[in-house]
Protein backbone atom coordinates (compact mmCIF):
# COMPACT_ATOMS: atom_id res chain seq x y z
CA UNK A 1 0.00 0.00 0.00
CA UNK A 2 1.21 3.61 -0.78
CA UNK A 3 1.85 6.13 2.01
CA UNK A 4 -1.47 7.96 0.21
CA UNK A 5 -3.34 4.90 0.38
CA UNK A 6 -2.50 3.89 4.37
CA UNK A 7 -2.95 7.37 5.47
CA UNK A 8 -6.43 7.58 3.90
CA UNK A 9 -9.53 7.08 5.75
CA UNK A 10 -10.41 3.30 4.08
CA UNK A 11 -13.80 1.89 2.89
CA UNK A 12 -14.93 -0.80 0.59
CA UNK A 13 -16.79 1.68 -1.44
CA UNK A 14 -16.70 4.84 -2.14
CA UNK A 15 -19.96 6.03 -4.08
CA UNK A 16 -20.41 9.68 -5.79
CA UNK A 17 -23.72 11.71 -5.72
CA UNK A 18 -26.74 11.15 -3.76
CA UNK A 19 -29.26 10.81 -6.08
CA UNK A 20 -31.78 8.25 -7.37
CA UNK A 21 -28.85 5.49 -8.05
CA UNK A 22 -25.99 7.01 -5.54
CA UNK A 23 -28.96 6.41 -2.69
CA UNK A 24 -29.83 3.08 -3.95
CA UNK A 25 -26.22 1.99 -4.23
CA UNK A 26 -25.41 3.23 -0.82
CA UNK A 27 -28.19 0.65 0.38
CA UNK A 28 -27.54 -2.21 -1.94
CA UNK A 29 -23.74 -2.27 -0.69
CA UNK A 30 -24.35 -2.16 2.29
CA UNK A 31 -26.73 -4.79 2.31
CA UNK A 32 -24.18 -6.63 0.27
CA UNK A 33 -21.62 -6.07 4.04
CA UNK A 34 -19.69 -3.22 2.36
CA UNK A 35 -18.19 -0.21 4.65
CA UNK A 36 -19.66 2.58 2.14
CA UNK A 37 -18.00 6.27 2.24
CA UNK A 38 -20.78 8.58 0.23
CA UNK A 39 -19.84 12.17 -1.11
CA UNK A 40 -22.51 14.71 -2.68
CA UNK A 41 -21.65 18.27 -3.57
CA UNK A 42 -25.46 19.31 -2.44
CA UNK A 43 -26.40 20.25 1.18
CA UNK A 44 -28.82 17.17 0.53
CA UNK A 45 -29.86 14.54 -1.03
CA UNK A 46 -32.15 14.21 -4.56
CA UNK A 47 -29.42 15.03 -6.98
CA UNK A 48 -31.76 16.03 -10.02
CA UNK A 49 -34.74 16.95 -7.86
CA UNK A 50 -32.01 18.70 -5.30
CA UNK A 51 -30.36 20.84 -7.96
CA UNK A 52 -33.25 21.96 -10.38
CA UNK A 53 -36.13 23.75 -8.40
CA UNK A 54 -37.27 25.69 -11.54
CA UNK A 55 -40.45 27.00 -11.74
CA UNK A 56 -42.28 24.15 -13.00
CA UNK A 57 -39.80 21.23 -12.69
CA UNK A 58 -41.72 18.32 -12.75
CA UNK A 59 -41.61 14.78 -13.93
CA UNK A 60 -42.46 12.95 -17.42
CA UNK A 61 -42.66 9.80 -16.04
CA UNK A 62 -45.51 8.57 -14.02
CA UNK A 63 -45.13 8.98 -10.31
CA UNK A 64 -46.13 5.02 -9.74
CA UNK A 65 -43.20 4.08 -11.96
CA UNK A 66 -41.04 6.72 -10.85
CA UNK A 67 -40.18 4.99 -7.47
CA UNK A 68 -37.97 2.19 -5.59
CA UNK A 69 -38.92 -1.03 -5.60
CA UNK A 70 -36.73 -2.81 -3.02
CA UNK A 71 -39.15 -2.02 0.15
CA UNK A 72 -43.05 -2.83 0.18
CA UNK A 73 -43.40 -1.06 3.19
CA UNK A 74 -41.86 2.17 1.46
CA UNK A 75 -44.40 1.61 -1.23
CA UNK A 76 -47.21 1.08 1.09
CA UNK A 77 -46.87 3.88 3.14
CA UNK A 78 -45.84 6.40 0.09
CA UNK A 79 -48.86 8.78 -1.31
CA UNK A 80 -48.37 10.22 -4.32
CA UNK A 81 -50.69 13.26 -4.84
CA UNK A 82 -50.87 13.20 -8.71
CA UNK A 83 -49.72 11.69 -11.95
CA UNK A 84 -46.73 13.71 -12.74
CA UNK A 85 -45.07 14.79 -9.51
CA UNK A 86 -43.38 18.43 -9.17
CA UNK A 87 -40.03 19.08 -8.32
CA UNK A 88 -41.01 19.54 -4.54
CA UNK A 89 -42.71 16.18 -3.89
CA UNK A 90 -40.21 14.29 -6.05
CA UNK A 91 -37.62 15.95 -3.56
CA UNK A 92 -39.21 14.94 -0.90
CA UNK A 93 -39.78 11.66 -1.40
CA UNK A 94 -36.18 10.68 -1.96
CA UNK A 95 -35.51 12.68 1.46
CA UNK A 96 -38.19 10.06 2.78
CA UNK A 97 -36.53 7.32 1.46
CA UNK A 98 -32.95 8.94 2.58
CA UNK A 99 -34.28 8.99 6.83
CA UNK A 100 -36.34 5.48 6.66
CA UNK A 101 -33.35 3.70 5.29
CA UNK A 102 -30.62 5.78 7.28
CA UNK A 103 -28.93 6.55 4.04
CA UNK A 104 -27.46 10.06 5.12
CA UNK A 105 -25.16 8.45 7.69
CA UNK A 106 -23.34 7.32 5.31
CA UNK A 107 -23.16 10.73 2.94
CA UNK A 108 -20.62 13.46 3.49
CA UNK A 109 -22.07 16.29 1.68
CA UNK A 110 -21.70 19.80 0.66
CA UNK A 111 -18.38 17.74 -0.74
CA UNK A 112 -16.83 17.81 -4.01
CA UNK A 113 -15.13 14.95 -5.24
CA UNK A 114 -12.24 16.30 -7.28
CA UNK A 115 -10.49 13.15 -8.50
CA UNK A 116 -10.06 9.41 -8.64
CA UNK A 117 -7.06 7.65 -8.58
CA UNK A 118 -6.35 3.78 -9.31
CA UNK A 119 -3.49 2.34 -7.64
CA UNK A 120 -2.07 -0.17 -10.05
CA UNK A 121 -0.12 -2.02 -7.00
CA UNK A 122 -3.02 -1.79 -3.80
CA UNK A 123 -5.69 -2.13 -6.64
CA UNK A 124 -8.06 0.58 -5.19
CA UNK A 125 -9.19 4.28 -5.74
CA UNK A 126 -8.11 6.61 -3.49
CA UNK A 127 -10.55 9.43 -3.53
CA UNK A 128 -9.65 12.92 -2.96
CA UNK A 129 -12.02 16.05 -2.09
CA UNK A 130 -12.63 19.43 -1.60
CA UNK A 131 -12.58 19.84 1.30
CA UNK A 132 -9.52 17.83 2.19
CA UNK A 133 -10.54 14.08 2.42
CA UNK A 134 -8.62 11.01 1.08
CA UNK A 135 -10.32 8.01 0.95
CA UNK A 136 -8.89 4.34 0.25
CA UNK A 137 -11.79 2.54 -1.22
CA UNK A 138 -11.58 -1.04 -3.16
CA UNK A 139 -14.74 0.33 -5.64
CA UNK A 140 -15.84 3.42 -7.02
CA UNK A 141 -19.39 4.06 -7.85
CA UNK A 142 -20.05 7.23 -10.07
CA UNK A 143 -23.77 8.06 -9.60
CA UNK A 144 -23.00 11.54 -10.93
CA UNK A 145 -25.93 11.53 -12.71
CA UNK A 146 -26.18 11.95 -16.67
CA UNK A 147 -28.00 15.21 -16.68
CA UNK A 148 -25.69 16.96 -13.93
CA UNK A 149 -22.88 18.76 -15.47
CA UNK A 150 -25.13 22.17 -16.16
CA UNK A 151 -24.09 23.78 -19.89
CA UNK A 152 -23.51 27.83 -20.04
CA UNK A 153 -22.81 28.09 -23.68
CA UNK A 154 -20.02 31.60 -24.09
CA UNK A 155 -22.13 34.33 -25.24
CA UNK A 156 -20.37 37.53 -25.74
CA UNK A 157 -19.78 40.06 -23.08
CA UNK A 158 -21.74 37.72 -20.58
CA UNK A 159 -19.86 39.54 -17.58
CA UNK A 160 -21.20 42.79 -18.33
CA UNK A 161 -24.87 42.04 -17.86
CA UNK A 162 -25.96 43.91 -14.30
CA UNK A 163 -29.25 41.73 -13.92
CA UNK A 164 -29.22 38.11 -12.53
CA UNK A 165 -28.01 35.08 -14.88
CA UNK A 166 -29.50 31.51 -13.36
CA UNK A 167 -28.69 27.96 -15.21
CA UNK A 168 -32.23 25.68 -14.04
CA UNK A 169 -29.73 23.20 -13.02
CA UNK A 170 -28.60 25.12 -10.47
CA UNK A 171 -31.52 26.77 -9.57
CA UNK A 172 -31.24 28.92 -6.06
CA UNK A 173 -33.21 27.38 -2.94
CA UNK A 174 -34.75 30.50 -1.76
CA UNK A 175 -36.08 31.14 -5.14
CA UNK A 176 -36.82 33.84 -7.73
CA UNK A 177 -39.57 36.71 -6.92
CA UNK A 178 -40.32 37.53 -10.92
CA UNK A 179 -43.19 40.10 -10.32
CA UNK A 180 -43.14 42.84 -12.52
CA UNK A 181 -39.55 41.62 -13.82
CA UNK A 182 -38.39 42.04 -17.53
CA UNK A 183 -37.13 37.63 -18.01
CA UNK A 184 -35.19 36.09 -20.89
CA UNK A 185 -35.65 32.47 -21.24
CA UNK A 186 -32.60 31.01 -23.17
CA UNK A 187 -33.53 27.56 -24.62
CA UNK A 188 -36.95 25.68 -25.20
CA UNK A 189 -35.76 22.23 -24.02
CA UNK A 190 -38.05 20.19 -21.59
CA UNK A 191 -37.07 22.44 -19.18
CA UNK A 192 -37.31 25.42 -20.83
CA UNK A 193 -40.61 24.72 -21.85
CA UNK A 194 -41.41 24.09 -18.16
CA UNK A 195 -39.98 27.06 -16.95
CA UNK A 196 -42.04 28.88 -19.72
CA UNK A 197 -45.20 27.97 -19.23
CA UNK A 198 -44.94 28.24 -15.42
CA UNK A 199 -43.72 31.93 -15.40
CA UNK A 200 -45.55 33.47 -17.86
CA UNK A 201 -48.45 34.57 -15.98
CA UNK A 202 -45.94 35.90 -13.29
CA UNK A 203 -43.22 37.97 -15.17
CA UNK A 204 -44.22 41.71 -16.31
CA UNK A 205 -42.79 40.55 -19.92
CA UNK A 206 -40.81 37.39 -20.97
CA UNK A 207 -38.73 36.88 -24.27
CA UNK A 208 -37.92 33.29 -25.15
CA UNK A 209 -35.31 32.88 -27.25
CA UNK A 210 -35.29 29.49 -29.11
CA UNK A 211 -33.19 28.32 -31.50
CA UNK A 212 -34.46 24.72 -32.00
CA UNK A 213 -38.48 24.37 -31.77
CA UNK A 214 -39.53 20.78 -30.30
CA UNK A 215 -42.11 18.68 -30.58
CA UNK A 216 -44.88 18.29 -27.23
CA UNK A 217 -47.37 16.35 -26.47
CA UNK A 218 -50.08 17.76 -23.96
CA UNK A 219 -49.50 16.48 -20.09
CA UNK A 220 -52.61 14.44 -18.34
CA UNK A 221 -52.24 15.17 -14.88
CA UNK A 222 -54.93 14.12 -13.35
CA UNK A 223 -54.92 14.32 -8.93
CA UNK A 224 -54.85 11.14 -7.56
CA UNK A 225 -57.52 10.00 -4.58
CA UNK A 226 -57.13 7.31 -1.85
CA UNK A 227 -59.13 5.01 -4.37
CA UNK A 228 -56.64 5.17 -7.09
CA UNK A 229 -53.13 5.32 -4.40
CA UNK A 230 -54.70 1.76 -3.10
CA UNK A 231 -55.27 0.56 -6.93
CA UNK A 232 -51.31 1.47 -8.05
CA UNK A 233 -49.87 0.44 -4.22
CA UNK A 234 -52.21 -3.39 -4.72
CA UNK A 235 -50.76 -3.43 -8.65
CA UNK A 236 -47.39 -2.65 -7.44
CA UNK A 237 -45.39 -6.18 -7.84
CA UNK A 238 -47.53 -6.44 -11.66
CA UNK A 239 -46.29 -3.28 -12.27
CA UNK A 240 -42.72 -3.62 -11.34
CA UNK A 241 -42.41 -6.49 -13.41
CA UNK A 242 -43.98 -4.96 -16.41
CA UNK A 243 -41.45 -1.77 -16.09
CA UNK A 244 -39.12 -4.55 -16.30
CA UNK A 245 -39.58 -6.26 -19.73
CA UNK A 246 -40.33 -3.09 -21.42
CA UNK A 247 -38.35 -1.09 -24.06
CA UNK A 248 -38.23 2.20 -22.50
CA UNK A 249 -38.67 1.06 -18.83
CA UNK A 250 -42.25 2.85 -18.94
CA UNK A 251 -45.68 0.68 -18.25
CA UNK A 252 -46.28 1.06 -21.82
CA UNK A 253 -44.47 -0.07 -24.53
CA UNK A 254 -44.65 -0.91 -28.67
CA UNK A 255 -48.16 -1.72 -29.97
CA UNK A 256 -48.37 -4.22 -33.14
CA UNK A 257 -50.94 -1.43 -34.35
CA UNK A 258 -50.38 -0.96 -38.74
CA UNK A 259 -50.62 2.51 -38.29
CA UNK A 260 -49.97 2.66 -41.76
CA UNK A 261 -52.67 0.21 -43.32
CA UNK A 262 -54.92 2.36 -41.54
CA UNK A 263 -57.57 4.75 -44.08
CA UNK A 264 -56.82 8.38 -43.19
CA UNK A 265 -59.91 9.08 -40.16
CA UNK A 266 -59.13 5.96 -38.87
CA UNK A 267 -55.47 6.54 -38.61
CA UNK A 268 -56.15 10.18 -37.18
CA UNK A 269 -58.30 8.19 -34.22
CA UNK A 270 -55.47 6.16 -33.35
CA UNK A 271 -53.11 8.74 -33.34
CA UNK A 272 -55.44 11.31 -31.00
CA UNK A 273 -56.24 8.36 -28.62
CA UNK A 274 -52.65 7.61 -27.74
CA UNK A 275 -52.13 11.53 -27.75
CA UNK A 276 -55.04 12.30 -25.25
CA UNK A 277 -53.54 9.80 -23.05
CA UNK A 278 -51.20 12.64 -22.46
CA UNK A 279 -48.04 10.86 -21.49
CA UNK A 280 -44.79 10.25 -23.33
CA UNK A 281 -46.73 6.69 -24.38
CA UNK A 282 -47.58 8.54 -27.87
CA UNK A 283 -43.96 8.34 -28.35
CA UNK A 284 -42.62 5.21 -27.05
CA UNK A 285 -45.79 3.56 -26.25
CA UNK A 286 -47.01 3.97 -29.77
CA UNK A 287 -45.37 1.90 -32.64
CA UNK A 288 -41.79 1.46 -33.52
CA UNK A 289 -41.84 2.48 -36.38
CA UNK A 290 -41.77 5.87 -35.59
CA UNK A 291 -38.14 6.21 -34.58
CA UNK A 292 -37.15 3.43 -37.53
CA UNK A 293 -39.39 4.72 -40.32
CA UNK A 294 -39.10 8.14 -42.34
CA UNK A 295 -42.97 7.46 -43.69
CA UNK A 296 -43.81 6.65 -39.96
CA UNK A 297 -42.04 8.95 -38.49
CA UNK A 298 -43.57 11.79 -41.23
CA UNK A 299 -47.12 10.81 -40.14
CA UNK A 300 -46.66 11.45 -36.31
CA UNK A 301 -44.41 14.82 -37.17
CA UNK A 302 -47.61 16.15 -39.07
CA UNK A 303 -50.01 14.94 -36.37
CA UNK A 304 -48.45 16.98 -33.65
CA UNK A 305 -47.20 19.93 -35.97
CA UNK A 306 -50.46 20.71 -36.58
CA UNK A 307 -51.76 20.07 -32.90
CA UNK A 308 -49.18 23.30 -32.07
CA UNK A 309 -50.45 25.34 -34.83
CA UNK A 310 -54.05 24.96 -33.81
CA UNK A 311 -52.90 26.11 -30.36
CA UNK A 312 -51.19 29.73 -31.30
CA UNK A 313 -53.13 32.59 -32.45
CA UNK A 314 -50.48 34.56 -34.69
CA UNK A 315 -49.33 32.24 -37.35
CA UNK A 316 -46.14 34.03 -37.42
CA UNK A 317 -45.34 32.73 -33.79
CA UNK A 318 -46.81 29.32 -34.65
CA UNK A 319 -44.58 28.93 -37.70
CA UNK A 320 -41.41 28.95 -35.69
CA UNK A 321 -42.96 27.02 -32.62
CA UNK A 322 -43.48 24.27 -34.99
CA UNK A 323 -40.14 21.78 -35.66
CA UNK A 324 -39.07 22.47 -39.28
CA UNK A 325 -35.91 20.77 -39.17
CA UNK A 326 -36.17 17.25 -37.57
CA UNK A 327 -38.43 14.10 -37.26
CA UNK A 328 -41.13 13.65 -34.05
CA UNK A 329 -39.49 12.17 -31.18
CA UNK A 330 -35.40 11.86 -32.76
CA UNK A 331 -34.89 14.08 -30.27
CA UNK A 332 -36.42 14.08 -26.63
CA UNK A 333 -40.54 15.08 -26.49
CA UNK A 334 -40.90 16.77 -23.43
CA UNK A 335 -44.87 16.91 -22.32
CA UNK A 336 -45.76 20.73 -21.71
CA UNK A 337 -48.80 22.38 -20.17
CA UNK A 338 -49.90 25.47 -21.99
CA UNK A 339 -46.80 26.59 -23.01
CA UNK A 340 -48.44 27.41 -26.52
CA UNK A 341 -51.19 29.53 -25.01
CA UNK A 342 -47.80 31.73 -23.05
CA UNK A 343 -47.16 32.83 -26.79
CA UNK A 344 -50.74 34.25 -27.13
CA UNK A 345 -50.12 36.44 -23.69
CA UNK A 346 -49.20 40.16 -24.70
CA UNK A 347 -46.65 40.02 -22.65
CA UNK A 348 -45.02 37.00 -24.16
CA UNK A 349 -42.38 37.02 -26.86
CA UNK A 350 -40.62 34.43 -28.78
CA UNK A 351 -37.40 35.49 -31.08
CA UNK A 352 -35.75 33.02 -32.95
CA UNK A 353 -32.33 32.99 -32.63
CA UNK A 354 -31.46 31.03 -35.71
CA UNK A 355 -33.26 34.12 -37.36
CA UNK A 356 -32.08 36.36 -35.48
CA UNK A 357 -28.67 35.27 -33.66
CA UNK A 358 -27.73 36.44 -29.84
CA UNK A 359 -24.87 38.61 -30.59
CA UNK A 360 -23.48 39.67 -26.99
CA UNK A 361 -25.07 40.69 -23.79
CA UNK A 362 -24.85 44.39 -22.84
CA UNK A 363 -25.21 45.58 -19.25
CA UNK A 364 -28.74 46.24 -19.52
CA UNK A 365 -29.88 42.94 -21.00
CA UNK A 366 -29.27 40.78 -24.51
CA UNK A 367 -28.24 41.75 -28.26
CA UNK A 368 -29.37 40.26 -31.11
CA UNK A 369 -29.29 41.24 -34.45
CA UNK A 370 -32.92 42.71 -34.47
CA UNK A 371 -31.85 44.72 -31.66
CA UNK A 372 -31.26 45.10 -27.82
CA UNK A 373 -33.72 43.81 -25.23
CA UNK A 374 -33.84 44.96 -21.47
CA UNK A 375 -33.69 42.19 -18.90
CA UNK A 376 -33.87 41.56 -15.61
CA UNK A 377 -32.82 38.14 -15.29
CA UNK A 378 -31.96 35.92 -17.48
CA UNK A 379 -32.64 31.97 -17.48
CA UNK A 380 -30.28 29.60 -19.20
CA UNK A 381 -32.57 26.65 -19.86
CA UNK A 382 -29.24 25.82 -21.87
CA UNK A 383 -29.33 21.99 -20.50
CA UNK A 384 -26.11 20.10 -19.69
CA UNK A 385 -23.03 18.03 -20.84
CA UNK A 386 -25.10 14.79 -20.55
CA UNK A 387 -23.66 11.01 -19.86
CA UNK A 388 -19.97 12.49 -19.78
CA UNK A 389 -19.63 15.71 -18.03
CA UNK A 390 -19.70 14.82 -14.37
CA UNK A 391 -17.65 12.07 -14.95
CA UNK A 392 -15.10 14.15 -16.58
CA UNK A 393 -15.25 17.22 -14.69
CA UNK A 394 -13.64 14.67 -11.96
CA UNK A 395 -9.85 14.06 -12.84
CA UNK A 396 -10.37 10.41 -12.83
CA UNK A 397 -7.13 8.42 -13.32
CA UNK A 398 -7.09 4.54 -14.33
CA UNK A 399 -4.62 1.97 -14.86
CA UNK A 400 -1.25 3.19 -15.26
CA UNK A 401 -2.54 6.91 -14.57
CA UNK A 402 -5.23 7.04 -17.88
CA UNK A 403 -7.14 10.15 -17.63
CA UNK A 404 -10.60 9.39 -18.28
CA UNK A 405 -10.90 12.47 -19.89
CA UNK A 406 -7.94 12.59 -22.21
CA UNK A 407 -8.90 9.15 -22.86
CA UNK A 408 -12.36 10.00 -24.26
CA UNK A 409 -11.43 12.49 -25.82
CA UNK A 410 -8.45 11.23 -27.43
CA UNK A 411 -9.83 7.84 -28.31
CA UNK A 412 -14.00 8.64 -28.34
CA UNK A 413 -16.34 7.90 -25.58
CA UNK A 414 -16.02 4.48 -24.68
CA UNK A 415 -17.77 2.15 -22.24
CA UNK A 416 -19.07 -1.71 -21.99
CA UNK A 417 -22.32 -1.04 -21.34
CA UNK A 418 -22.30 1.93 -19.39
CA UNK A 419 -21.48 0.15 -16.72
CA UNK A 420 -17.42 0.13 -16.62
CA UNK A 421 -15.00 0.69 -18.47
CA UNK A 422 -11.56 -0.61 -19.91
CA UNK A 423 -8.56 0.39 -18.10
CA UNK A 424 -10.57 1.54 -15.34
CA UNK A 425 -10.94 -1.73 -12.71
CA UNK A 426 -13.27 -1.11 -10.18
CA UNK A 427 -15.03 1.73 -10.86
CA UNK A 428 -18.68 1.43 -11.79
CA UNK A 429 -20.95 4.31 -13.58
CA UNK A 430 -24.50 4.70 -13.88
CA UNK A 431 -26.70 6.62 -16.66
CA UNK A 432 -23.19 6.48 -18.42
CA UNK A 433 -23.27 6.51 -22.65
CA UNK A 434 -24.21 3.32 -24.58
CA UNK A 435 -26.86 1.85 -21.77
CA UNK A 436 -30.87 2.71 -21.83
CA UNK A 437 -30.38 4.79 -18.34
CA UNK A 438 -28.61 7.10 -20.55
CA UNK A 439 -31.74 8.48 -22.62
CA UNK A 440 -33.95 6.00 -23.18
CA UNK A 441 -35.35 4.79 -20.47
CA UNK A 442 -37.46 5.87 -17.45
CA UNK A 443 -34.82 6.74 -15.39
CA UNK A 444 -35.14 4.64 -11.89
CA UNK A 445 -36.17 1.77 -13.78
CA UNK A 446 -32.65 1.49 -15.38
CA UNK A 447 -30.78 3.05 -12.62
CA UNK A 448 -32.68 0.28 -9.99
CA UNK A 449 -31.62 -2.57 -12.74
CA UNK A 450 -28.00 -0.96 -13.37
CA UNK A 451 -27.20 -0.55 -9.21
CA UNK A 452 -28.15 -4.34 -8.73
CA UNK A 453 -25.91 -5.14 -11.14
CA UNK A 454 -23.50 -3.43 -9.66
CA UNK A 455 -23.88 -4.72 -6.32
CA UNK A 456 -24.08 -8.16 -7.73
CA UNK A 457 -20.83 -8.47 -9.15
CA UNK A 458 -19.03 -6.02 -6.58
CA UNK A 459 -19.92 -9.16 -4.38
CA UNK A 460 -18.86 -11.79 -6.99
CA UNK A 461 -15.80 -10.27 -6.61
CA UNK A 462 -15.48 -10.02 -3.30
CA UNK A 463 -16.81 -13.91 -2.50
CA UNK A 464 -14.62 -15.36 -5.23
CA UNK A 465 -11.78 -13.65 -3.31
CA UNK A 466 -10.61 -11.66 -6.18
CA UNK A 467 -9.95 -7.81 -5.83
CA UNK A 468 -10.76 -6.18 -9.35
CA UNK A 469 -12.87 -6.58 -12.64
CA UNK A 470 -13.15 -4.50 -15.17
CA UNK A 471 -14.35 -5.09 -19.14
CA UNK A 472 -12.03 -6.44 -21.46
CA UNK A 473 -10.91 -4.72 -24.33
CA UNK A 474 -12.86 -7.32 -26.63
CA UNK A 475 -16.10 -6.92 -25.05
CA UNK A 476 -15.98 -3.44 -25.00
CA UNK A 477 -15.42 -3.09 -28.61
CA UNK A 478 -18.15 -5.33 -28.95
CA UNK A 479 -20.17 -3.74 -27.26
CA UNK A 480 -19.95 -0.36 -28.66
CA UNK A 481 -20.12 -2.06 -32.47
CA UNK A 482 -23.53 -3.34 -31.32
CA UNK A 483 -24.55 -0.19 -29.78
CA UNK A 484 -23.89 1.72 -33.19
CA UNK A 485 -25.33 -0.66 -35.23
CA UNK A 486 -28.63 -0.24 -32.97
CA UNK A 487 -28.10 3.39 -32.81
CA UNK A 488 -28.33 3.52 -36.87
CA UNK A 489 -31.19 1.37 -37.31
CA UNK A 490 -32.87 4.47 -35.59
CA UNK A 491 -33.70 8.06 -37.44
CA UNK A 492 -32.15 9.56 -33.70
CA UNK A 493 -28.76 9.76 -35.43
CA UNK A 494 -29.78 12.28 -37.91
CA UNK A 495 -30.81 15.11 -35.58
CA UNK A 496 -28.80 17.46 -33.50
CA UNK A 497 -29.53 17.49 -29.78
CA UNK A 498 -28.06 15.86 -26.50
CA UNK A 499 -28.72 12.63 -27.44
CA UNK A 500 -25.88 12.80 -29.89
CA UNK A 501 -23.64 14.98 -27.86
CA UNK A 502 -24.00 18.06 -30.34
CA UNK A 503 -25.16 20.41 -27.80
CA UNK A 504 -21.44 20.41 -26.99
CA UNK A 505 -18.80 21.84 -28.94
CA UNK A 506 -15.84 19.21 -29.69
CA UNK A 507 -18.01 16.32 -28.49
CA UNK A 508 -17.59 13.17 -30.56
CA UNK A 509 -20.90 12.62 -32.26
CA UNK A 510 -22.26 9.49 -31.25
CA UNK A 511 -26.01 8.18 -29.87
CA UNK A 512 -25.29 8.28 -25.95
CA UNK A 513 -27.86 6.04 -24.98
CA UNK A 514 -28.12 2.12 -26.15
CA UNK A 515 -31.22 2.38 -28.39
CA UNK A 516 -31.94 -1.58 -28.41
CA UNK A 517 -34.11 -1.61 -25.55
CA UNK A 518 -34.17 -1.44 -21.89
CA UNK A 519 -35.30 -5.07 -20.92
CA UNK A 520 -32.70 -6.71 -24.01
CA UNK A 521 -30.13 -4.59 -22.26
CA UNK A 522 -31.26 -6.50 -19.32
CA UNK A 523 -31.69 -9.66 -20.37
CA UNK A 524 -27.29 -8.93 -22.08
CA UNK A 525 -26.73 -8.15 -17.83
CA UNK A 526 -28.51 -11.05 -16.44
CA UNK A 527 -26.70 -13.40 -19.10
CA UNK A 528 -23.36 -11.59 -18.12
CA UNK A 529 -23.95 -12.12 -14.22
CA UNK A 530 -24.87 -16.43 -14.97
CA UNK A 531 -21.69 -16.44 -17.12
CA UNK A 532 -19.94 -15.19 -14.18
CA UNK A 533 -18.53 -12.20 -16.36
CA UNK A 534 -17.33 -13.55 -19.27
CA UNK A 535 -14.90 -11.55 -20.73
CA UNK A 536 -14.29 -9.45 -18.13
CA UNK A 537 -10.63 -9.36 -16.68
CA UNK A 538 -10.95 -10.06 -12.77
CA UNK A 539 -7.97 -10.62 -10.86
P1 LIG B 1 -31.78 20.50 -23.59
O1 LIG B 1 -32.83 19.56 -23.99
O2 LIG B 1 -30.39 20.22 -24.00
O3 LIG B 1 -32.24 21.93 -24.10
C1 LIG B 1 -31.35 23.01 -24.06
C2 LIG B 1 -31.96 24.16 -24.80
O4 LIG B 1 -31.06 25.24 -24.81
C3 LIG B 1 -32.26 23.83 -26.27
O5 LIG B 1 -33.43 24.48 -26.65
C4 LIG B 1 -31.04 24.40 -26.97
O6 LIG B 1 -31.24 24.69 -28.33
C5 LIG B 1 -30.84 25.66 -26.16
N1 LIG B 1 -29.50 26.17 -26.30
C6 LIG B 1 -28.34 25.59 -25.91
N2 LIG B 1 -27.31 26.38 -26.24
C7 LIG B 1 -27.82 27.49 -26.83
C8 LIG B 1 -27.26 28.65 -27.39
N3 LIG B 1 -25.95 28.84 -27.43
N4 LIG B 1 -28.11 29.56 -27.92
C9 LIG B 1 -29.42 29.37 -27.91
N5 LIG B 1 -30.02 28.29 -27.40
C10 LIG B 1 -29.22 27.36 -26.87
O7 LIG B 1 -31.74 20.68 -21.99
P2 LIG B 1 -32.95 20.62 -20.96
O8 LIG B 1 -34.15 21.29 -21.48
O9 LIG B 1 -32.40 21.05 -19.66
O10 LIG B 1 -33.29 19.09 -20.89
C11 LIG B 1 -32.28 18.11 -20.79
C12 LIG B 1 -32.93 16.80 -20.47
O11 LIG B 1 -33.27 16.76 -19.08
C13 LIG B 1 -34.24 16.54 -21.17
O12 LIG B 1 -34.09 16.14 -22.49
C14 LIG B 1 -34.82 15.48 -20.29
O13 LIG B 1 -34.28 14.22 -20.53
C15 LIG B 1 -34.40 15.96 -18.92
N6 LIG B 1 -35.49 16.75 -18.34
C16 LIG B 1 -36.59 16.05 -17.95
C17 LIG B 1 -37.67 16.72 -17.48
C18 LIG B 1 -38.88 15.96 -17.08
O14 LIG B 1 -38.85 14.76 -16.91
N7 LIG B 1 -39.97 16.59 -16.98
C19 LIG B 1 -37.65 18.11 -17.38
C20 LIG B 1 -36.51 18.79 -17.77
C21 LIG B 1 -35.44 18.09 -18.25
P3 LIG B 1 -31.03 23.53 -29.41
O15 LIG B 1 -32.16 22.58 -29.22
O16 LIG B 1 -31.02 24.22 -30.70
O17 LIG B 1 -29.71 22.88 -29.08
Amino acid sequence: MSQVQSAAKQVDAVVVGAGFAGMYGIQRLREKGLKVQGFEAGHSVGGTWYWNRYPGARVDSQAYIYQYWFSDELIKEWDWSERFPAQPETEKYLNHVADKFEIRKDFQFETKVEAAKWDDGAKRWTVTTDKGDVVSAQFLLMSTGGLSAPLVPPFKHHEKFKGQIIHTGRWPKEGVDFAGKKVGVIGTGATGIQVVQTIAPQVGQLTVYQRTANYTIPMRNPKYDDADRAGLKAGAKAMHKRVNSTFAGFDYDWQATDLMAMDPEAREAQLNEWFADGSLGFWIGSIQGVLMDESINAVFSDFVKRKIRARVHDPKVADLLVPDDHGFGTRRVPLETKYYEAFNQPNVKLVSVKKTPIVEFTERGIRTTEGEQELDIVIFATGFDAGTGALTRVDVRGEGGQSLRDDWNQHGIHTTMGLQVHGYPNMFMTMAPYSPAAAFCNVPTCLQQQVDWIADCVDYVRKTGKQAIQPGAEIENNWLAHHDEVANLTLVPKTNSWYMGSNVEGKPRRLLAYAGGAQNYRAVCDDLKAKQYQGFEIA
